[in-house]
């Protein structure tokens, strides 16, 4: 089972989750010599408490109890730098944002998202990428951005656990 699968598998040890997402933020910043500021750190580990998506506002509380400035544009800087890092990705379906399991490798994200207990799982699909890569091709057009989110059931909620 690869890390990002646990978010359907509640029993699962999630601080060591966010220890492994923020060690890899932290050397992943290092290498690109980028500044991984208390804010960004904060930003990332406030997305991370869970395997759901957040909203930009949801973010909020956790700043403001920090003591950070905790308005708005602090929060869409912050998220702007993790998602240019690929440390989280947008969630377009739910307007929200969620950690990356594997954020050294730059990737599309697809999404299979539980709508009953709003878990998300990342997974790879390179191949419908490079398929609708190739229909784009076929129209001439030329893609920016792409991602998958698939809503559904997860493992857990059809057996009526959540
Ligand atoms: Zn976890
Ligand atoms: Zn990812
Ligand atoms: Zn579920």
């Amino acid at each position: 089972m690869s890390d990002s699968q646990l978010a359907f598998t509640p029993e699962h040890d999630h601080s060591g989750c966010i220890e492994h997402a923020l060690m890899d933020a932290r050397s992943l910043c290092e290498e690109r010599n980028l500044r991984f500021t208390p804010i960004r750190e904060l930003v990332l580990k406030t997305i991370w408490q869970s395997h759901k998506p957040l909203g930009a506002y949801e973010l909020l509380p956790a700043l403001a109890e920090a003591g950070f400035n905790s308005a708005p544009p602090t929060v869409y800087r912050a998220l702007d730098f993790l998602q240019e890092q690929g440390l989280v990705h947008r969630i377009s379906l739910l307007n929200a944002f969620i950690g990356c399991p594997h954020p050294s490798t730059s990737h599309e994200g697809s999404f299979l998202i539980c709508r009953h207990c709003n878990n998300a799982v990342e997974v790879e699909a390179p191949s419908i990428s490079n398929e609708v890569n190739k229909q784009a091709e076929r129209f001439g057009f030329i893609p920016e951005q792409q991602s998958i989110e698939v809503l559904g059931t997860c493992p857990e909620c059809q057996r009526g656990n959540a």
